[in-house]
């Protein structure tokens, strides 16, 4: 990680023990800031360490909300009013997770919220992403099934 030889950024008589994570300077045991057991230098510590952003667990969440919609109408299944609800909640459900999740990402890339909220954001994307596509399947399927309905009644009529 830290090439032979190398000096500290600020001491420049002292061997570099390790690396800024964020910009790279070399760091001796006095400059090293550990923030999340990752190294940092002291202007870029306080920059990292901005407090986490309740965004990132919201979208969390509200993707379980959406799987617990999708399992409840999917297995309370017994009037018509299941099957809207089937087809109309989570998949807004899960796409307003991925909106927070999306918006957070950002936020965490400008530096404004704590990178420590990642794993929500990353865990928001793996299971919002197939409950959207799913709702969206099924959408594209009820939409099938109604126009062919209509087609087939005026065919009759
Ligand atoms: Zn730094
Ligand atoms: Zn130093």
């Amino acid at each position: 990680m830290v090439p032979a030889g190398a000096r500290c950024a600020t001491h420049a008589q002292v061997a570099a023990v390790d690396v800024c994570q964020r910009c790279g300077r070399f760091l001796c045991g006095d400059c090293i800031e550990l923030v999340e057991d990752d190294s940092f230098c002291a202007d870029c510590a306080a920059r990292v360490n901005v407090p986490g952003s309740k965004l990132a667990k919201a979208g969390l969440v509200v993707t379980g909300l959406s799987w617990l919609a999708f399992g409840g109408f999917a297995f309370g299944y017994r009037t018509p009013l299941f099957l809207i609800g089937l087809v109309l909640v989570p998949g807004p459900g899960a796409l307003a997770a991925l909106t927070i999740a999306v918006m957070e990402w950002r936020r965490m890339k400008a530096g404004l919220s704590a990178a420590r909220g990642r794993r929500w954001v990353v865990a928001t994307f793996l299971f919002a992403t197939p409950l959207l596509l799913l709702s969206v399947a099924m959408i594209a399927f009820a939409a099938f099934v109604f126009f062919g309905l209509i087609a087939s009644e005026r065919v009759e009529s």
